[in-house]
This record gives C-alpha cells, sequence and structure tokens, in this order.
C-alpha cells in the first residue's frame, strides 16, 4: 500500500500543510488540499470530498443529509469521521473512487474482497456489482462455465464473504466446492455452525443423487445405458467393477464427479468398450454431472439458480 508515514508529536497544524494527530498517519496518495472531510480508518486518515462520496455512496449521502459532522471532532480544518474499517480497505475503495477504471483492475482476491465488503456497507451498487461479476468466474452460476474453471483453494473464504456481503448467488457453488474438499475440510474450515451444517447436508444430498444415477439397477436410468442393447454388455459390467465405481457407490468420493471424473473413469475401462458405447457413456456421465449441477441450489436448501439470478439482478437498479 503506497502510504508514507509523516507523524507530528506537537500539532495539529504546522501552516497550510496540515500535520495529522498524533499516531496518525496521511495517506499518501488521498489526501487532497481542498478536500472537506477526513476519514480515519484505523491509524490512516484521508482527506477527500463529502460529494465525491455522497455521489458513489448512499450511506455517506445519508450520513450528511442527517449529521452534522462540523459539531464533532476536527482535523485539517474538516470534520473527522471515524469509519471503523481496515486503512487498507479503506484506501483500496477511495482509490477505486478517485480512479476511473481502477476497481476494474482489481483482481486478486483479498482485494475484491476488501471491495466487495466495503461497497456493501457503503453501498456502492456499481462496485458491488462489479466484484460480484468477478467473484462469479470461480463461483459460476452455469454449468459450462464451472467445466472450465479449475476449483478455487479457499472456497471456505468465498462462502464467508458471500455471507457477508449477502450475495447468494455465489453460494451454490462455493458450497458445492467445500463438498468437493470433503467432509473433514467442512469441518475444519467453514466457520459458521449453519454453513457446517448445510454444507454437510447438501453432500450427502448430491452423494445420494449421483449413487442413483450410478447405480445399474436404477429406474430413472443409469449412466451406463449404452448405445446398442447387445453391444458392450460384458464390458460394461466389468467397467462396474472397477474401483472407481464403487467409489462412487459406496463412499463418499465425490470429487470423482468433479471436471477430471470422466479421466479418472476412462483411463483402462474405457478403453475396452467399442466408439459408440464409449461416446455413449461419456454422455451419460456428462448428462448426469449436469442434473447434479442444476439441482445444486436445492440441494443447500437456496432458491433455484434462476430465482438467485433475479435477486442478483434486481440488485442492479441505480442508487
Ligand atoms: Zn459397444
Amino acid at each position: 500500500m503506497p502510504e508514507a508515514s509523516r507523524k507530528s508529536t506537537d500539532a495539529i497544524h504546522d501552516g497550510v500543510d496540515v500535520v495529522p494527530k498524533d499516531g496518525v498517519t496521511k495517506s499518501q496518495d488521498l489526501w487532497f488540499d481542498d478536500g472537506n472531510i477526513v476519514l480515519q480508518a484505523e491509524s490512516t486518515v484521508f482527506k477527500v470530498h463529502r460529494t465525491v462520496l455522497a455521489l458513489n455512496s448512499t450511506v455517506f449521502r445519508d450520513m450528511f443529509g442527517v449529521a452534522h459532522p462540523e459539531d464533532g471532532e476536527q482535523l485539517a480544518d474538516c470534520p473527522l469521521v471515524d469509519v471503523l474499517d481496515k486503512s487498507d480497505d479503506m484506501w483500496l475503495f477511495l482509490k477505486a473512487m478517485y480512479t476511473p477504471g481502477y476497481c476494474e483492475t482489481v483482481v486478486d482476491f483479498p482485494q475484491v474482497a476488501s471491495m466487495l465488503r466495503l461497497a456493501s456497507k457503503y453501498d456502492v451498487k456499481y462496485f458491488r456489482t462489479l466484484s460480484v461479476a468477478k467473484l462469479r468466474t470461480v463461483c459460476p452460476t452455469d454449468f459450462s462455465v464451472w467445466n472450465r474453471n479449475p476449483a478455487v483453494s479457499h472456497p471456505d473464504k468465498l462462502l464467508t464473504l458471500a455471507r457477508e456481503c449477502g450475495i447468494r448467488i455465489l453460494l451454490p457453488a462455493a458450497m458445492y466446492q467445500c463438498c468437493l474438499l470433503g467432509q473433514d475440510y467442512i469441518i475444519d474450515h467453514v466457520p459458521a455452525r449453519e454453513d457446517v451444517k448445510l454444507c454437510l447436508t447438501g453432500r450427502q444430498k448430491i452423494i445420494d443423487a449421483w449413487r442413483k444415477m450410478v447405480d445399474p439397477t436404477s429406474e430413472d436410468g443409469s449412466i451406463f445405458r449404452y448405445s446398442r442393447s447387445s453391444c458392450c454388455q460384458q464390458q460394461m459390467r466389468a467397467l462396474m467393477l472397477e474401483p472407481i465405481i464403487w467409489a462412487i457407490m459406496l463412499d463418499s468420493k465425490i470429487h470423482v464427479h468433479d471436471a477430471d471424473a470422466l479421466e479418472k473413469i476412462s483411463s483402462a475401462a474405457w478403453q475396452r468398450l467399442c466408439v459408440d458405447c464409449a461416446s455413449s457413456l461419456r454422455r451419460n456421465v456428462e448428462g448426469a454431472r449436469k442434473v447434479i449441477w442444476n439441482k445444486l441450489p436445492g440441494f443447500f436448501g437456496l432458491p433455484a439458480w434462476d430465482e438467485l439470478k433475479k435477486e442478483m439482478e434486481s440488485e442492479g437498479s441505480p442508487n
């Protein structure tokens, strides 16, 4: 963070250049001489403009509308507002407000998370929408996007962030990714008790749904249906005896239906199938994964995808 220290122990003013109070540091690039409000986040102070804050944030607009900050503490001839946010987060938030296109350049997860937290807290719709759009590339709603993207390393952080900022559209994919990392991961990493419960229950529902589709005796139709009734029956039976298939059937190794699932199954057993049966099985597995994906929000006690999308779109109204 581009902050430089400049402290004074004895004065609030030193001529026209104003020195912040003791133990507090001026932001190097977000301290404007013609600013008319000072925000203090931890030990950093930012001298900015009320109009800019109010134009971007309904929370600041309302704050300036009802309160008379002139009556409170002053710094550098301006009202001083203690914002209770982390200084790094506030720097990023203000930097984005003052620099057109800056928010678009933020891609690092901790920074996107900071931006989303502050955008949610201060109701800056543009930053919030943009941050959510970035997170939707790793917590997608569409199966095709999910298929293209590698899993994130800490889905529990995404889950926590989505809860904190009230963004339900990110929850199914974040929870699903926690599920793919296993029961112990959920218990060890997901902080909220209610979410641990939802993840564990959802995980079991996913396993049950998957198992039903793998089960060759299932009336719903197994993924082991093949293209021609007389073809490859023996090979298909052999395939069903593969340990990986039993892992799906009997155990909780649901990672097997992640994007690499086909590769794991196909390695040796698929070599024995004819081209038609192999491609038919491939299609069936892909179809089964899609069925699971479409039902995903419901497994975690959430409304269907369409409703979650509508909920997000309805936020799009201007400030
Ligand atoms: Zn065949």
